[in-house]
């Protein structure tokens, strides 16, 4: 579903990601974790075309990541992308920004759009928010309204950078709760978060980046009894 070859990108001098290689099949749920600078989010950016790459290639379900234009919309609306800041409009409705993405993009009818995302509020739990605005609703709500807004685009991937760690204790785990239930249906993830608790519970694999590069890929059970390298053995010392 994602194939990451030889990932290169530097801003200015500084040169971020060297040569990351990443594979993800259909239906895997992949953690990336990794210390502060690692390179975590501009992979995620690169992925969704935030930023551009300046070597490797990166396909998703076998098409190459597209240069520009109206190809580039559909990728955006194939690769859904959940933030730390949740990024909601705050002068839209919770339902609004739900299916603001496919009445524009996707061009579907607003009805239709409409019914998905009262669906989708349902399923993670906020159908009574639909009319509220977004400074209206707690963190967790909001989360949770960006992944319903993110799953009304149909996405093949959905990638999440550090999605709980904007969040008040109390609130982080009715939002891993709603990211379990869409790993358990079979949504193709990669998820970038320190929540060792949630790549237990829903990870395929765990990947470990360090300097720009990944330096060790696999299942939970694997990298946390016996990480290889010493650099993930003092990382997992420090969150653990
Ligand atoms: P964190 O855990 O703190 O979120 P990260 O692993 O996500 O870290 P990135 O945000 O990908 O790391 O940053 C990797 C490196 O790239 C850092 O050194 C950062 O300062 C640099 N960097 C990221 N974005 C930019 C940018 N737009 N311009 C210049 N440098 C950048
Ligand atoms: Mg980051």
């Amino acid at each position: 579903m994602v194939a990451v070859r030889g990932l290169q990108k530097s801003f200015g001098p500084v040169h971020v990601l060297k040569d990351v290689d990443l594979s993800v099949s259909t239906g895997e749920v992949v953690v990336v974790i990794g210390p502060s600078g690692s390179g975590k989010s501009t992979l995620c950016r690169c992925l969704n075309r935030l930023e551009v790459a300046d070597g490797g290639s990166i396909e998703i379900d076998g098409e190459p990541l597209p240069a520009e234009g109206r190809r580039l919309a559909g990728l955006r609306a194939d690769v859904g992308m959940v933030f730390q800041s949740f990024n909601l409009f705050g002068h839209r409705t919770v339902l609004d920004n739900v299916t603001l993405g496919p009445t524009k993009v996707r061009r579907t009818p607003k009805a239709v759009a409409r019914e998905h995302a009262l669906a989708l509020l349902d399923r993670v739990g906020i159908a009574d928010k639909a009319d509220r605005y977004p400074a209206q609703l707690s963190g967790g709500q909001q989360q949770r309204a960006a992944i319903a807004r993110a799953l009304a685009m149909r996405p093949k991937v959905l990638l999440f950078d550090e999605p709980t760690s904007a969040l008040d204790p109390e609130m982080v785990n009715e939002v891993l709760d709603v990211m379990v239930s869409l790993a358990a249906e079979g949504m193709t993830m990669i998820v970038v978060t320190h929540e060792m608790g949630f790549a237990r519970r829903a990870a395929d694999r765990v990947v470990f980046m360090d300097d720009g590069r990944i330096v060790e890929s696999g299942t939970p059970d694997e990298f946390f009894a016996a990480p290889r390298t010493e650099r993930a053995r003092d990382f997992l010392s420090k969150i653990l």
